[in-house]
C-alpha cells in the first residue's frame, strides 16, 4: 500500500546525517530536535501550541484528560474510524456515543449530531477521514451552541487546508479545540517508529496538555496531575524535520495519483471515486473507492493474485466491534455506516509510485471488471 523505502532513498543523506548526530550528541530525550520539530510544526499548521508525545492514540487520551472528562462523561465519534479514536474514550471510563457519517466525505455527519447530544456529552471527535475534513463549521457550531469540546483526530488528514465561509483556508487540526495526529510510518507525515502530536491555540489547555504527557508534573518531581508518560524520541524528531520540509511535495505526489485513478475509473459505472475537496483539499492518506454490484472479496483476491494489494477500511465499524459489546452499541442505527463498511475499498497510494505501477494496478481492476 506505502512505499516506505522509495521514499528514504531520496532524502537517505539527509535523515542519515540528521540520526547519526542525534546519537553523538546522546540527547535522546527531549533533545533539541524535539523543540525544533515543535517549533516548525507550530509554524506549518499557524497553531500556537504543539505538543510532541508518543503515538496518535495517546495524543487523542491526552487531549481527553487535560479537558477534565469524569466517567460516565459522553463523547461523540464516528463509528467509521480507526478503533484508536473510540478505543481511548472507553479506557479513560468514558461512554462512546457513535454517530453515522456522510457519504461522500465519509465523515461525521452534523444532521445527525443533535440528536445524539445529551446533558453528558462533553466532547465531539471529528475525524478526517483517509485525507479531508469533516464539516467543521456546522460541527463548530453546533458545538459552541451547547458548550462542549471538539477534538479533531486529524491523523488521517495532517496537510489537509480548510476552506472557510469567507473563502481563506486554515490547517485541518487547527479548528477544533484540540487537535491530535500521528506519525505512524505510514500515515502522510511518517517517522521511522512511533510518534504523535497535540496542537492547540488555547494556552491554558497546552499547559495542562504539556503537564499530562509528563507525568502530571509542574516541577521536578513535583507531581500535580495523574499524567502519564507520552514522548515523542529526538531520532524521530529529527526524522521529522525532514519530512515536514516535503510534506507538501508529498501532498502533490498523493494527488497526482489519486487523478490517475480518477481519470481510468471514469469509464467504469461500477466504482465511485472519491468525492474530493468537499471542505478541504483531500490530501489523500487513502485512495478509497466505492463499489457496487461487485463481489469486492473476489476482486481483492484477483488483484492480490498479480501482486497488487487492496486494503478494506475498516471490514468492521466499531460499534460492532466486540470490544463494545458492553455498551450495546450493535444495536445504534448507523445506516450509511453499514452500507459503506459493505462497500469501499482502497488502493495503494504513496509518494513514490510511477506509471508502471499504475497502469499495473488500473490494469488489474480493468481485467476483473471486464472478465
Ligand atoms: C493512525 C490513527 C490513529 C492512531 O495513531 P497511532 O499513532 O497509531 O496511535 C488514530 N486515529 C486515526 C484516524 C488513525 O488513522
Amino acid at each position: 500500500m506505502v512505499d516506505l523505502m522509495a521514499q528514504y532513498q531520496k532524502i537517505k543523506p539527509e535523515v542519515d546525517k540528521a540520526i547519526l548526530n542525534v546519537i553523538e550528541n546522546a540527547q535522546f530525550v527531549n533533545g533539541p530536535e524535539v523543540k525544533g520539530f515543535q517549533n516548525e510544526l507550530e509554524d506549518y499548521l499557524g497553531v500556537k501550541h504543539v505538543i510532541p508525545c508518543a503515538n496518535g492514540t495517546d495524543a487523542l487520551q491526552i487531549a481527553m484528560m487535560a479537558l477534565g472528562l469524569k466517567p460516565g462523561d459522553e463523547v461523540i465519534t464516528p463509528s467509521f474510524t480507526f478503533i484508536a479514536t473510540t478505543e481511548v474514550v472507553a479506557l479513560l471510563g468514558l461512554k462512546p456515543v457513535f454517530v453515522d457519517v456522510e457519504e461522500d466525505s465519509f465523515c461525521l455527519d452534523p444532521s445527525k449530531l443533535e440528536a445524539a447530544i445529551t446533558e453528558k456529552t462533553k466532547a465531539i471527535v471529528p475525524v478526517h477521514l483517509y485525507g479531508q475534513a469533516a464539516n467543521l463549521d456546522e460541527i463548530m457550531a453546533i458545538a459552541e451552541k451547547h458548550n462542549i469540546a471538539v477534538i479533531e483526530d486529524n491523523a488521517q488528514a495532517i496537510g489537509s487546508d480548510y476552506r472557510k465561509t469567507d473563502g481563506s483556508t486554515q490547517k485541518v487540526g487547527s479548528i477544533g479545540h484540540v487537535g491530535c495526529t500521528s506519525f505512524f510510518p505510514s500515515k502522510n507525515l511518517g517517522c521511522y517508529g512511533d510518534g504523535g502530536a497535540i496542537f492547540t491555540n488555547d494556552d491554558s489547555l497546552a499547559a495542562q496538555m504539556r503537564q499530562i504527557v509528563n507525568h502530571g508534573q509542574s516541577k521536578r518531581y513535583y507531581h500535580d496531575v495523574v499524567g502519564c508518560n507520552s514522548r515523542l524520541d529526538s531520532i524521530q524528531a529529527a526524522v521529522l524535520r525532514i519530512k515536514l520540509r516535503e510534506l507538501d511535495d508529498y501532498i502533490a505526489a498523493r494527488r497526482a495519483v489519486a487523478d490517475h485513478y480518477d481519470n481510468f475509473f471514469a469509464q467504469f459505472n461500477q466504482i465511485t471515486t472519491p468525492k474530493r475537496d468537499i471542505y478541504s483539499k483531500h490530501v489523500f492518506h487513502q485512495y478509497t473507492m466505492k463499489l457496487e454490484g461487485v463481489d469486492r472479496d473476489a476482486l481483492n483476491a484477483f488483484l492480490a493474485e498479480r501482486d497488487i494489494p487492496s486494503m478494506i477500511y475498516y471490514p468492521v465499524p466499531a460499534h460492532r466491534q466486540k470490544m463494545f459489546e458492553a455498551y450495546g452499541s450493535a444495536d445504534t442505527n448507523l445506516p450509511v455506516t453499514d452500507w459503506l463498511t459493505e462497500r469501499v475499498l482502497s488502493l495503494p497510494i504513496h509518494t513514490e509510485m510511477d506509471e508502471e505501477q499504475l497502469n499495473h494496478i488500473c490494469g488489474g481492476i480493468a481485467d476483473f471488471l471486464n472478465q
